[in-house]
Parts: C-alpha cells; structure tokens; sequence
C-alpha cells in the first residue's frame, strides 16, 4: 500500500490542478446596466461624443423606446420584463412589488455578485428596485425639491447626485467587487430638469428650472419669445448632457481597462426623453409622445456585432436581452424580446403594447388617443379612439398636425384590438368573447398569446 500513496498523493495534486485551471479557465464577466434619466434619442446624437463612441462600436438602436415617459414605470419594466399595467407600477411614487422575480434576483441566483449605484430619490431602495441587489447605493448628495415628492418623505432633503459622483462610486464599487461574474446597475439623473445644474460646475452658468419656461407658455407669449426661451433652456439641459457623457466616460475607461481579462456587456438606455414644446408639452410624465419615449438602446460587448439597427425594440425587451448574455435565456419569463436573438421581426404593432401612461382623469385626452402603431411596411399611424391616422413621421406632433394626415376608419379587427388594451389600461380584464379567426387574427399580430 506505501508503494502506491505516491501514486495517490500525485492523483490528487493532478486532479487539484484540474480543478484550479478550469476554475481559472473561465473568463470572467461583467454584466453592466446603464439607465441615464430624461436622456432623449437626438441628444445623444448632438452631444455625446464618448458614449457616440460606444454605439459605434457596439449595436444601437435607431427605434427604441421607453415603457412610460415617467421614471419608476420604466425601469420597473427594465428590471421586470412586463409592461406598467402588469407590473403594476403605473407610476411615480409606487413601489414594485414582490410578485415577480427581478432580472437582478435572476442573476444573483445565477451566481452573480449585484450592485447598484443610483442617483436619485424615484429609485431609493423605499420603492423596490433594490431586490435582489448586495450593495445598493441610493446616499443622494444634492438636496431635492422639497421635503416631500409624490407624497414621500424625502429624507435630509437630498433628492438626487451628480454624474461625478455617481462614476466615482461607480468604479468603487467595480473595484470592490471580487466574484467572477458581475451585475451592474448605474444610474445617472443629470439631464433631468433643472437644466444645466449639473454642468454648473464646469461652465459657471446658472441652471434653469422647468417652472419658469411653464410659467411663460402659459402665458401664451409671442411665438418668437416663446421660441427664444425653449432655445435657452434646450442649451442648458445640453450642458448637463454634455458634462453627464464625459463623466461616463472615466466609466467606460474604468471598464475597458480589464477589457483582456473580463467579458464586459455594457448597456445604455434611457428611462425616458424629454420635451420641449414639439408635442406642444414640456418635460416628461404626461404624455406618450416621441420626444419623450424615443431614447437611446445601446448594447456593447464582445460577441455583439456593432451595427445600427432599425426595427423597434423597448424597455422591456432588455430584461431577455441580458438573461440571454448571462446564458439563461428562457429561464427567466418576460414580454419582451431578447435583441440579440435570430428573430429580429419588429413586433406588428407598436402603441399600447410598449408604452404607458397612467390613466387619469385626462386619459381621452392624452393617452388612448394619441398612440403610435406600426402596422405592416414602415407607415405610423396615430389612434384615437375611433380613427387611424396615417403619417409619414414618427414624431407626434401637436394636435394641429393631425389636419395634415388622411383619418381612416378605426374598425373591425382593429377596433377590437384597441378596446382590449384600452381595458387591460383600465386595469379591466377583458371580458370579451372573441372567436376563433378574431384570437387567431390577433396572435398574428402579436397582442394576444
Ligand atoms: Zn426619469
């Protein structure tokens, strides 16, 4: 027997360095969310050179849009996979609730160390999006605008931190982090109104609020004074993007220096966009128009083919999306689409099934009628309730521009779909009867299951 413990004691030191190496042999990963608040579409364009950079390099999306035009609904349907009337956070103010599991739990099961760094009071921990995160960071450095918002105590009165900031604990917490497969979520709030009090650092300019440009469009002013004033508050809320993407560059520097030992995945969206006065509104929350739904899509990493792409994604395709990069697609139920699969159809419709607003009492006026869709080719159309409007433009513009468009009909098939969602909006089962070509119609269209 002592002739063949050597044997033994080199079987074991063999099977030790097996093991060791194939621990070692796997590359480890990061997975990197990044939600940048109130950043619309063309800004990113105009202003943003570094984060430019990242679309280049990667997959962008030329039609994504958000799930509401309000900050907790979308990020709810980011992390969830669901839209706001399933994921019951129809609004600012409401916590997410336990009923389903997040895409940061799924990845914590799945091995993943999770932390987050966000930048403002909608995601304090209070309100849900915390689950499934080890380190959450929501210590706001910049005080709010009052002791309360939507009815919640806003604590010390800090509402909201700073790009710098936000990237100085964001590369802390990458440095600190020690397993080998990561989940990241950043989140930056410097575009949101005040304009330009973000960048007030850099150019000593004074920020200037969303009231004041209020206060005057209410007024009804001459168009040219109005004009002036929107041009004036467009460049300061540029300030703050253009200050917001230099600061995440020293995060995407941080990331790309491990680029030749870590497998890094870098998202980049938006919770929402903004507007100012095109859909004639200004800032974000009331409406469900293109300026304030249409935001960046960005995917970066190894084995993602950089390229621009045009068919419609949304906020709730991203939580497949990174199921499918952290290799457990499928495990993980959603409603949206997983982008960087085969199938790369445009969903048939594009309207109620990817945006939301809270219905209120001003529903009829806001949300139900004014809904974009895409139905077959690459034609928009605009819903109200019992008209299609046809438009060579995505862009939804007031409602004087509905003259310039040819009404069609709202029935049959269509009427019926649109009744279904305006229901499923009201938080109202649908209690009609459909009959088997009607359900068969619909699935085609991808409205029903
Ligand atoms: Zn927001």
């Amino acid at each position: 027997m002592s002739a063949n413990r050597p044997f033994l004691v080199l079987l074991l030191l063999l099977a030790s360095q097996t093991l060791s190496s194939c621990g070692k042999s796997r590359v480890p990963e990061r997975i990197v969310l990044i939600t940048l608040d109130t950043l619309r579409y063309d800004s990113l364009i105009s202003s943003m050179p570094n984060t430019q950079k990242m679309a280049k390099e990667g997959l962008s999306f030329e039609k994504a849009y958000s799930s509401s035009s309000s900050t907790q609904p979308t990020h709810a349907s980011l992390f969830t996979g669901l839209h706001p009337w399933q994921h019951a956070v129809t609004a600012n103010g409401m916590i997410l609730t336990d009923n389903y599991l997040t895409l940061t739990e799924s990845l914590l099961d799945e091995g993943f160390e999770t932390r987050a760094v966000v930048a403002s009071f909608p995601l304090d921990r209070k309100f849900g999006f915390a689950r499934g995160f080890e380190a959450y960071d929501d210590d706001f450095t910049e005080s709010g605008p009052a002791n309360t918002w939507n009815e919640h105590e806003v604590e010390n009165q800090n509402f909201h931190s700073f790009a710098r900031g936000i990237t100085d604990k964001a590369i802390n917490s990458i440095d600190e982090a020690s397993n080998d497969q990561q989940f990241f979520w950043f989140h930056y709030y410097d575009p949101h109104a005040p304009y330009g009090d973000a960048a007030r650092e850099e150019t000593g300019m004074e920020e200037i609020g969303l009231p004041k440009l209020l206060k005057l469009a209410v007024k009804n002013p001459p168009a040219q004074e109005l004009d002036a004033k929107i041009l004036e508050v467009k460049e300061a809320y540029l300030r703050d993007v253009r200050f917001l993407d230099k600061q995440l560059a020293r995060l995407f520097d941080r990331l790309g220096k491990d680029k030749t030992k870590w497998k890094t995945t870098i998202v980049i969206t938006a919770d929402h966009g903004e507007s100012f006065g095109e859909d004639g509104s200004f800032g974000h929350g009331r409406r469900v128009s293109a300026p304030q739904l249409h935001i960046p899509l960005i995917l970066h990493g190894p084995g993602i083919s950089p390229g621009i792409r045009k068919d419609i994604a949304g906020s709730v395709d991203v939580h497949k999306t990174l199921h499918a990069l952290a290799r457990v697609a499928g495990k993980y139920p959603g409603k949206g689409r997983d982008l960087l699969a085969e199938d790369t159809r445009p969903p048939v419709a594009f309207g109620m099934r990817r945006t939301f607003l809270e219905p209120g009492k001003d529903l009829q006026k806001i949300d139900g009628k004014w809904q974009e869709v895409k139905l077959g080719g690459n034609r928009f159309f605009r819903v109200d309730q019992n008209n299609l409007y046809s438009g060579n433009k995505e862009d939804v513009r007031n409602e004087d521009s509905r003259a310039e468009n040819v009404a069609l009909p709202l029935q049959g098939d269509l009427k019926a779909i649109f009744s279904i969602f305006e229901d499923e909006l009201n938080g109202v089962k649908s209690s009609r009867v459909m009959d088997e070509d009607t359900r068969r119609k619909l699935k085609e269209m991808g409205y029903v299951e």
